[in-house]
């Protein structure tokens, strides 16, 4: 089986060769991204292997299909920059459900706990032997109220480490969970109510802008949001709005609407051309970490394993648990509930 890895980061490799050495997968590593000027390096392949940030719309699907390619391997939950309704029929679109919930929600926790405790500041004057306490005072994290959006895998683990802070959580899930334990409200109640709000959903059109001006109007004065799921979900200009007006008391972003452009490469030395990334970056209430929430020891090996037993069940066993199609789930439709394909 040949696949076509796309977007390669150094941290990628090792996890990777190794799996594919171990279980016969021959992995062609490119630096670059998928994207209609590149597809063609796919050529001869059974497969690909995309992150977040490659392009699989319609134009690189068809392109892909015309060169036989029968698989396109997802080495992340998340698939909103898939084009999967017109995937379906032609190829084939696997993912990787989950391989390590606690990284994300963890790194959630470290951003917040930096951002309100001033850690990234503190950090920056002790370097210069400047041992001055003033501008760097917090807040107590026990008693205030939690807001979390989307309570699946990674929002529930975000809500176990809260509870353990003392932190009292509210939560709004479009498909609430039974019998979790849950105190569920509505999405208007988080944004209302919340010291804290943290975003664990997807991006969809429904989802798309979630924290907008409007959103950010019903929020208390003073509020912190986390962002680790997908840019998308929040409105740039509409945050860079609120802080300006001292509305929102800090963003702690790991995600960016118009990350793929910027994140996982260096521009230093560069100048910035995306104006409201390099103004967010200048405020000191705001931190952005590039999509490094998942980057984990144990997510990286997780995630090598199981995109390949996704590939190996898909060749060799004619079917994967983890396929996806905009059918699934659907009670009259799906296939993958009778242990089929997707089509
Ligand atoms: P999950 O599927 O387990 O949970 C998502 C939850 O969102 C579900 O409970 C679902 O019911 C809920 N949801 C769906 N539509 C909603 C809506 N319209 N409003 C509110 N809630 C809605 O997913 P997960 O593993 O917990 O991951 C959550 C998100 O985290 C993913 O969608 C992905 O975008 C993001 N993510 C980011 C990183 C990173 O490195 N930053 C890594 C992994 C995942």
């Amino acid at each position: 089986m040949k696949i076509a890895f796309f977007d390669a980061r150094s941290y990628d490799l090792p996890a990777f060769r190794a799996e594919g050495e171990k279980r016969a997968v021959d992995y062609r590593f490119f630096e670059t991204r998928l994207a209609p000027e590149t597809v063609s390096l796919a050529a001869g392949c059974d497969g690909v292997c995309v992150f977040v940030n490659d392009t699989v719309n319609a134009e690189v699907i068809d392109r892909l299909y015309d060169q036989g390619v029968k698989v396109i391997a997802l080495r992340c939950a998340g698939y909103n920059n898939v084009d999967i309704e017109h995937a379906f029929g032609k190829i084939h679109v696997l993912h990787v459900p989950a391989y390590s919930p606690y990284a994300v929600a963890e790194h959630a926790i470290a951003m917040l706990l930096t951002s309100i405790r001033r850690i990234h500041k503190a950090y920056i004057r002790t370097r210069d032997f400047n041992f001055s306490l003033d501008g760097l005072t917090g807040f107590d994290l026990h008693g205030k109220t939690v807001g979390v959006v989307g309570t699946g895998k990674i929002g529930r683990i975000f809500i176990d480490i809260c509870r353990g802070f003392g932190m009292s959580v509210i939560a709004y899930d479009k498909f609430p969970a039974e019998n979790s334990g849950i105190s569920y409200t509505t999405l208007d109640g988080i944004f209302e109510k919340s010291d804290i709000i943290s975003l664990h959903c997807p991006l969809t059109e429904e989802t798309q802008h979630m924290i907008n001006a409007e959103a950010i109007e019903k929020m208390k004065t003073g509020v912190v949001i986390i962002n680790t799921s997908r840019g998308g979900l929040i409105d740039a200009e509409a945050l860079l709005g609120g802080i300006k007006r001292r509305k929102i008391g800090a963003a702690c972003l790991d995600v960016y609407e118009e990350e793929s452009d910027v994140f996982f490469r260096d521009f230093s030395g560069h100048i910035m051309s995306d104006d409201t990334l390099a103004r967010l970056i200048s405020m000191p209430n705001v931190i952005v970490t590039s999509h490094q929430a998942f980057l984990t020891k144990e997510a990286l090996e997780n995630i090598a394993e199981t995109t390949t037993q996704n590939i190996i069940s898909f060749f060799s066993e004619g079917v994967c648990d983890n396929e996806l199609c905009y059918r699934c789930g659907q009670v009259d439709s799906c296939m993958k509930s009778r242990r089929k394909k997707c089509f």
